[in-house]
């Protein structure tokens, strides 16, 4: 049982059931038996002691519906009975053992001699009364455990609201989102407990504003020194060490470029649109990988209208389809480009057929400098920002992104964007 509102309301149900069957011991097997065993002694003494008045048949009726019995005489003075059904003592004298002692309904009979040398025969079934009374007292305690248990599932599901909102609160965290805020409902233990929460929401979030800040601040101090070092090796002569030097100075400026364009995008800036056919797009992005194992193929039937940033667009296709020729292997086919106009929007979406993304990190890749293998080496590169510039550029066009997850091989990257207009 994985709900603990599930696990409160067995344990009702549980308790309700245990004190019904604490009910039912008690009253038929202790109270029971010992008031039946009572009450067949009194009747019986009752029984003789009436015979011997010698009572009529209107007597007879009187009392046996004052005492709930029936009664049959048979006797020189001829036969009667109050009930039709009762058997004759001659039948019963034939089998000794009338009754089951307990809660089950069963008759006690009675014969007793009357002084003109007849028989009375009396008969009565206490348990059968108590059965009644105890069959109404479960039935009735059955209707107020069912009200109660209602009742809790109610007051319970209230209960349980604000770790239904933190639950979503967390959940909604975990998937990146920062502005979470869970409403305070109450001041018990959950609503302290949400205030626990949206604390610590707010130090992560001022954590990571702050580590932006800085990586924004510190990239915007190293651009003059990269130019005044670019220009400095510029000077140098023609050797070795000055294309290395270089290579390692172009290599941070575009770390640094990657940097300062996150955070314009976050910001909401950078982002032009216009009408744009985005199949030709797709065509040069394919286009820069022609000479290059594996290679790259379109598959785009129609004109794709939508209005884009063109520049973005081109820069998302690019990091798509540089990751996806980087992390190709050997013996990779061609990464594929598929462009398709849907009710949903416009779909394109990017397959390539080597090492592929891990299951637990198809969401993770897409936050700045998480890359799934964090040693870089030469080939693959990166500072795992790629992405997350993809990822801001989609949810600035109103798109998303999102890396398909159970992929045999290779990995395929699935991009949405609203139709034009
Ligand atoms: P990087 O510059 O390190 O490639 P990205 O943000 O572009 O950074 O990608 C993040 C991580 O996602 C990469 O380090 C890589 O592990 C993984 N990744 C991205 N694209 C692919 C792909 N096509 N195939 C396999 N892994 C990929």
């Amino acid at each position: 049982m994985r709900s603990v509102f599930a696990k409160v309301v067995a344990i009702m149900v549980g308790m309700a059931a245990a004190l019904m069957l604490l009910v039912i011991v008690f009253f038929g097997f202790i109270v029971s038996p010992s008031l039946n065993r009572s009450f067949d002694g009194l009747l019986d003494a009752y029984a003789r002691t009436y015979s011997a008045t010698s009572p009529t048949l209107a007597d007879a009726r009187r009392t046996a519906s004052a005492l709930h019995i029936d009664i049959r005489y048979e006797g020189p003075r001829g036969g009667w009975t109050t009930r039709a059904s009762m058997p004759h003592a001659a039948d019963l004298r034939a089998r000794p053992g009338n009754g089951v002692p307990g809660f089950l309904p069963h008759r006690q009979y009675e014969i007793a001699s009357a002084p003109d040398g007849g028989t009375y025969l009396f008969g009565w079934s206490l348990a059968g009364h108590a059965l009644e009374a105890h069959t109404a007292l479960l039935v009735s305690l059955l209707i107020v455990m069912i009200a109660v248990i209602l009742a809790a599932h109610v007051v319970i599901q209230r209960l349980l609201d604000p770790l239904r909102a933190l639950n979503d609160g967390v959940a909604r965290l975990g998937a990146g989102e920062l502005d979470v805020h869970v409403p305070r409902a109450g001041h018990d233990e959950f609503g302290r407990l949400t205030d626990a929460f949206n604390q610590m929401v707010e130090r992560v979030r001022g954590m990571i504003h702050s580590r932006d800040r800085l990586l924004v601040d510190v990239s915007h101090e190293l651009r003059s020194p990269l130019t005044r070092l670019k220009v400095a090796l510029e000077l140098q002569p023609d050797d070795a060490q000055r294309a290395g030097l270089s290579s390692d100075v172009a290599e941070m400026e575009h770390m640094v470029a990657e940097l300062l364009e996150l955070e314009r995008l976050r910001a909401g800036q950078g982002i032009v649109t216009a009408p744009t056919d985005l199949v030709p797009l797709l065509h040069a992005a394919a286009a820069r990988w022609r000479d290059r194992a594996p290679g790259a193929r379109v598959v785009a039937p129609a004109p794709l209208a939508a209005d884009v940033d063109a520049e973005k667009i081109r820069l998302v296709l690019r990091n798509l389809l540089e990751n996806a020729v980087k992390y190709s292997l050997p013996d990779s086919a061609p990464v594929q480009i598929r462009g398709e106009r849907r009710d949903e929007g416009i779909l394109i979406t990017i397959t390539d057929d080597g090492v592929g993304i891990p299951p637990a990190d198809v969401e993770r890749i897409f936050e700045p400098f998480y890359r799934v293998d964090p040693s870089r080496s030469k080939r693959t590169g990166g500072y795992g920002l790629g992405l997350s510039i993809c990822k801001r550029v989609m949810e600035a066009h109103g798109g998303t992104i999102s890396a398909e997850r159970g992929m045999p091989r290779g990995a395929r990257f699935v991009l949405w964007l609203p139709h034009s207009g």
